[in-house]
């Protein structure tokens, strides 16, 4: 095992009923209530310099600038009128928050979600121009989750879990239907951004079941990889430590429903480094003139590695650029990094 990838080959022998039942709930996701159907788009320049073709999942165009109003939508639309009148409460480092706040503003349902106090003020500000209450609470994202359980547990509202919870994981894992259907041809891999996995499962769920020739990998920072670590370890362990950089996957422990479907048919994770990201963000912006997040570049940096380590030529790749929230005055720190590296 190299320090970077874990060679983790999908299992053949795993049970695909668990697959079935979720492509079930992907197909019958209303989510085009909120989310559109983004594009996937080629990115001419990105395919020259890597001689493949890379093909981006424009997730950054969602209403929200994420895809997280997928699985929000669906979650909360799913509620029984009894749930929807007691109110929903939440955690998030802002992209779920976001996707819970229009969703539950749509659905006239009342929303708290509580943000660790690190959230760029941008996501912030985003929760309550949309109706909701955001509620800033400790330093990381798992101090905010366990005064967002307490909250639910006192008031009675549901809790709306960013990633650990099967309506959630199906909503994001309409992204995947898209792309076979926008991608009939070839397709080699899909590249995966990995925060608590919640996408990445909706993903190989919906993928591994109808196509399972195409790759999944997921791709981590290397301050946050706890999808690695469990998978590794062979059961879900909590990183001591979690780095921010990328703030929309800070996660420091994979959720359970999402590893129980990664540990099967997730065929690689590779992770990379924060600077690696900002070179991303700068091909993205190249080719499409459009910014990402961290998080949101998290695909690509994973594509030019594993292009670079595999000595990939010919394929064709989809990466799947999950979000733009990026505080405008972090750019500046983005464009340094890519200027002292001067690799791309
Ligand atoms: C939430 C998020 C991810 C990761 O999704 P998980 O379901 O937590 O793995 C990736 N990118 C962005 C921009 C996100 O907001």
């Amino acid at each position: 095992m190299s320090t970077c990838t874990a060679p983790h080959l999908a299992d053949p022998l795993a049970d695909p009923g668990l697959l079935e039942r979720y492509v079930k709930q992907i197909l019958a996701a209303p989510v085009y209530d909120l989310a559109v159907r983004t594009p996937l788009q080629a990115a001419p320049a990105l395919s020259a310099l890597l001689g493949n073709q890379v093909l981006l999942k424009r997730e950054d165009l969602q209403p929200t600038f994420s895809f997280k109003i997928r699985g929000a939508y669906n979650k909360l639309v799913q509620l029984s009128d009894a749930q929807k009148a007691r109110g929903v409460v939440t955690a998030s480092a802002g992209n779920h928050a976001q996707g819970v706040a229009l969703a539950a503003r749509e659905l006239g349902i009342r929303a708290r979600i509580v943000m660790p106090g690190t959230t760029p003020e941008l996501k912030v500000l985003g929760v309550r121009s949309r109706g909701a209450e955001a509620v800033l609470h400790g330093e990381s994202f798992p101090f905010a989750l366990a005064h967002a359980l307490q909250l639910a547990e006192s008031s009675g509202c549901t809790f709306v879990s960013p990633f650990d919870d099967p309506q959630v994981i199906a909503g994001q894992g309409t992204v995947a239907m898209e792309i076979l259907r926008q991608q009939q041809g070839p397709l080699d891999a899909i590249f995966v951004p990995v925060g608590g996995g919640g996408l990445i499962a909706g993903v190989a769920a919906y993928v591994k079941y109808l196509r399972p020739e195409v790759r999944i990998i997921g791709v981590e920072p290397q301050g946050s990889s706890c999808l690695l670590a469990a998978l590794r370890a062979g059961e879900r362990v909590v990183l001591p430590s979690v780095d921010g950089f990328a703030d929309g996957t800070a996660v420091a422990q994979v959720g359970a429903y999402g590893f129980e479907i990664c540990r099967d048919w997730v065929d690689e994770v590779i992770t990379v480094s924060n600077d690696e990201l900002c070179s991303a963000i700068k091909l993205i912006y190249d080719d499409t003139r459009s910014i990402t997040e961290p998080s949101g570049a998290l695909a690509v940096a994973g594509i030019c590695k594993y292009v670079a380590s595999h000595s990939l030529l010919g394929q064709t790749l989809v990466a799947i650029n999950s979000g733009a929230n990026i505080n405008f005055d972090s750019l500046r720190y983005v464009a340094e990094r890519v200027a002292a590296q001067c690799v791309v």
